[in-house]
């Protein structure tokens, strides 16, 4: 059975999807204000593992993001380069989503646009002002959190603590309370606005969320993901908004939070100047050793960034792929008659049944790449003593394609065997006629010879083999 680590609970719980197989899941998506990091990759690549993983298991999941394509940290952008908000958030959004293209995070359903549901937003702020959790002042309309007795339930955060925390947009000193948050700005001269009954204006940050929600799943529904970061004010805010008009609890039956990705054990984040692009990264690495070097952690641990474990990531992924050589190569062969034993069989199911126990377990994908590696070493000595039949490695194969359909690292493109040129395989076979003739110091300097060409020859039963270095 599926267990979730679940925020709001701080258990791991049996996962039990409101309707039977099908799973609503929402996760907060960007504000298009820049270039997405390596840190908002790493929290998109595990909610992508985690859809992919629950789609293995059957589950019909819908997997919801949005996109805050209108916010103060955009207007201030778009002010700064001289061009509209719109178009902005428009450009870094396309940037965006190309990025998701590159790291093959695709199993979002649907991305949707917070400007694209204004009419939701407003109508949830009249349903706050009707049921009296909402008050205008000046600048716009209020969440008074005094109102909403649970408020502080997911963060363990009392309204007395909310006071003090310092909101990230909504500063007005007219507030009821220090904590209270912003749920429609009147406009300001310049910036982007919409009509409404309570007067020209654009949403807070939070009510985007509860409007999308609502108007996709209804104001029930399984999973809400997004950085830790996002506990609060964030999601709190989220569960204040909608359980206080719905009256229905909870909004959210699992909350899943994914952990920073740090530089020095300081988050990843622009404001601290220490980011990478996702862009920039993919300039010098391939795409799969972001995957792969992500999923390696927990997705609730930290992860501390280091060109040093990138490297150690790339040198995992050759590996990696030298294995797959091996095994197409075999996987290709005819079937010899004297060969028939095959000895993958229970080798295929342990890697199958540790993965599955692994990722059943709150998604732990350390332990299920344990596994990974455990089969990449067996399997890669059974070849090398030749006890592989083609059968066996194209089981193998199959084990291998089903778990990357979760992890979408281990093959990459179409793999072309590297050719090898004639010549090496002349000098080759000049270093076998040695090794039978007994001249040991001839077939040495050949294999020095070849390997000063770039190729390396591997002595195994079933003859000599030939790898590009
Ligand atoms: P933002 O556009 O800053 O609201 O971030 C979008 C998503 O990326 C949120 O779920 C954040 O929690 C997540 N995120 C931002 N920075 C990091 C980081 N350094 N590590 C992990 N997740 C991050």
């Amino acid at each position: 059975m599926l267990k979730l680590y679940n925020t709001l609970s701080r258990k791991k719980e049996n996962f039990r999807p409101r309707k039977g197989k099908k799973v609503n899941l929402f996760v907060c998506g960007i504000t298009p204000y820049d270039l997405a990091h390596i840190g908002h990759a790493r929290t998109y690549v595990v909610f992508d593992m985690i859809a992919k993983y629950l789609r293995e298991k059957d589950f019909d999941v819908f997997y919801l993001q949005n996109i805050t394509d209108i916010d103060d940290k955009i207007i201030q952008r778009a002010k700064t380069k001289k061009i509209k908000p719109k178009k902005l958030a428009s450009y870094f959004e396309k940037k965006y989503l190309k990025d998701m293209k590159g790291l093959k995070i695709d199993s979002v359903t649907k991305y949707a646009r917070a400007t694209d549901h204004i009419k939701e937003i407003i109508n949830q702020v009249k349903k706050l002002s009707k049921k009296g959790f909402a008050y205008q002042i000046k600048d716009g309309i209020y969440y008074d959190i005094s109102k909403f007795k649970d408020y502080g339930k997911l963060s363990r955060r009392t309204v007395l603590q909310a006071e003090d925390a310092v909101s990230r947009i909504d500063e007005s000193k007219k507030k009821k309370n220090k904590g209270d948050f912003c749920l429609w700005k009147f406009s300001k001269k310049g910036e982007p606005k919409w009509p409404s009954s309570f007067g020209w204006g654009r949403p807070g940050w939070h009510i985007e969320d509860t409007a999308i929600t609502e108007k996709y799943f209804g104001p029930k529904y399984d999973i809400h993901g997004g950085g830790r970061d996002l506990i609060f004010p964030h999601h709190e805010a989220e569960i204040a908004q909608m359980e206080a008009v719905s009256n229905k609890k909870p909004m959210v039956r699992y909350w899943l939070h994914s952990g920073f990705l740090a530089v020095k054990k300081q988050k990843m984040a622009k404001s601290l100047g220490n980011f990478i692009t996702i862009k920039d990264f993919l300039k010098n690495h391939s795409p799969r050793i972001l995957r792969f070097f992500i999923l390696k952690n927990h997705y609730r641990s930290p992860i501390d960034y280091s060109e040093k474990v990138i490297l150690q990531t790339k040198r995992e992924i050759e590996r990696i792929d030298g294995f797959l050589d091996k095994l197409q190569e075999t996987g290709s062969r005819k079937q010899e008659i004297n060969k028939k034993k095959r000895s993958a069989q229970s080798l295929v199911l342990r890697t199958q049944k540790e993965f599955e126990k692994a990722m059943d377990n709150d998604f732990n994908t350390p332990v299920a790449l344990a596994a990974l590696f455990h089969l990449i070493g067996r399997g890669s000595y059974l070849l090398d003593k030749d006890r592989l039949t083609p059968a066996d490695a194209r089981d193998i194969l199959r084990i291998l394609r089903k778990i990357d359909k979760v992890f979408n690292f281990i093959f990459w493109g179409k793999r072309v065997a590297p050719k090898i040129p004639d010549f090496i395989k002349k000098m080759v076979r000049e270093r076998e006629d040695a090794r039978r003739r007994k001249d040991f110091k001839k077939a040495d300097e050949m294999r020095r010879k070849i390997k000063q060409r770039g190729y390396w020859v591997e002595d195994t039963k079933g003859g000599p083999k030939i790898k590009k270095l």
